[in-house]
């Protein structure tokens, strides 16, 4: 098949061209490179660099498409209160206009990489996706309203467009690194590298290299076993996995969803934020001083996905879910590049 992956030069479009080149498609990836980097296109892809919107009929207009996993966002959710125009313009205006490519040039898969943050504060736990969705930023409110517009388009199609949005959580990891048993500098590994970081995988493990001095804990006093926030670290292999495997689904039908499947992924298990910090301090050997900081407006305590249904109609189950081993690939990744 041959496929676009937008966002195909960031951390978890990367990893999905990867996979999809791996599984024998042609991938042409689409990225403005403004967040995104060059060098971590996968080899034997073809990259056209550009916005997504202006470049689609030029990617998508031969006829030979076959279908589009659709990675290219805004995605900082902080930046999103204070620039609700690069958000709502870049994610949801966007991704209308990749919409009405597809429905010119008859591309007939989608799969775009959605968000949990699209259901805000959660009332229960796991989170399933008939959960109400009532985001909580500028940034899960636009995730949200595309997962809306390509319900509404895939519904008018007819069956000509059908796609699956995929839900996920915390992304963590780094592909290639072997565990660092190659020591992670591989030039093919793929891996987190946002130039403001603020997951705390990565920032964990910038103390650990000497680049901060300590981390903070944002919060000990939420109602969770040790009072830090726990979430669902997802290794970005398995999300990749779900893109394949998504596509592979819609290859074949639709699920008898009416042309768009949501999907939560998660890694089965949350863990909290010493967790985290105890598992980077056992795989680097590094005392990681961490102070505890007022509550981060905006989180959730805790953030738990259900993934029974990607598990049901995608077959998809997360295989690298030790925490350990997740925080093994970022540390291989992260140090090869300090
Ligand atoms: N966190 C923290 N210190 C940091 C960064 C994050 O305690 O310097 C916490 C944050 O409050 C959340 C968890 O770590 O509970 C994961 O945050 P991240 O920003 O990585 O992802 P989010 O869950 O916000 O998508």
């Amino acid at each position: 098949m041959t496929l676009v992956v937008t966002g195909g030069a960031g951390y978890v479009g990367s990893v999905c061209a990867r996979y999809l080149l791996d599984a024998g498609n042609d991938v042409v990836v689409v990225d403005d490179l403004s967040t995104g980097h060059r060098d971590a296109v996968p080899e034997g892809a073809r990259l056209v660099v550009g916005d997504v919107a202006e470049v689609a009929d030029e990617v998508l207009g031969g006829g030979d498409v076959d279908g589009v996993v659709h990675c290219a966002a805004r995605s900082l959710v902080g930046e999103s209160a204070e620039k609700p125009a690069k958000y709502w313009h870049g994610n949801v205006v966007t991704t209308v206009a990749l919409l009405d490519a597809l429905r010119r040039h008859d591309v007939p898969r989608l799969v775009f990489s959605s968000t949990a943050a699209t259901y805000g504060e959660p009332e229960g736990s796991p989170i399933t996706e008939d959960a109400p969705t009532r985001p909580t930023n500028t940034y899960g409110a636009t995730k949200l309203a595309v997962d809306l517009a390509i319900g509404n388009y895939a519904a008018a199609s007819g069956g000509a467009l059908r796609a699956v949005s995929l839900r996920y959580f915390n992304v963590a990891g780094a592909h290639g690194t072997d565990g660092g048993a190659d020591g992670g500098g591989s030039t093919a590994a793929l891996g987190e590298r946002h130039t403001v970081e603020t997951h705390l995988i990565p920032l964990v493990l910038q103390v650990a290299l000497g680049q901060r001095d300590e981390i903070a804990i944002y919060g000990d006093d939420w109602p969770t076993p040790d009072g830090t926030c726990v979430r669902d670290y997802i290794h970005v292999d398995d999300l990749a996995e779900a893109h394949v495997l998504a596509l592979d689904l819609l290859a074949r039908g639709d699920g008898g969803t009416g042309g768009h499947l949501v999907c939560n992924l998660g890694n089965g298990q949350g863990f909290s934020v010493l967790e985290v910090i105890e598992a980077c301090r056992r795989v680097t050997g590094h005392a990681i001083p961490a102070r505890v900081a007022p509550r981060r407006a905006g989180d959730p305590g805790v953030l738990v996905a259900s993934s029974a249904r990607a598990r049901a109609e995608l077959g998809w189950k997360p295989t690298h879910t030790d925490l350990d081993g997740i925080v093994a690939d970022a540390w291989a990744f992260a140090r090869a590049r300090a």
